[in-house]
């Protein structure tokens, strides 16, 4: 569900149409089992072409132990799934 993206320090192309990618921001939206996330501006990459957006694993990271921290606060939660 997520794309992961390698950073280094070569310059960003897409890998679909080989087009520039800027950092910026991007909605992320994960659906969960009960639950749906609609975080509005993370970090990412955009392709200035097609507007492919890559995650680096930094917020890839932050994004799945939100994810995993919303799971366990919500088993105390008594809602029927
Ligand atoms: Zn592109």
């Amino acid at each position: 569900m997520v794309r992961r993206f390698q950073s280094e320090d070569q310059p960003m192309t897409c890998i679909h149409c080989q087009g520039r990618m800027e950092k910026g921001t991007a909605p992320f939206h994960v659906d969960r089992n009960g639950y749906h996330l609609l975080l509005d501006t993370i970090p990412a990459w955009v392709c200035q072409q097609c507007g492919e957006v890559y995650f680096e694993e930094a917020e890839v990271d932050s994004i799945q132990s939100l994810i995993r921290t919303m799971d366990i606060q919500l088993e105390r939660v008594p809602i029927s799934v």
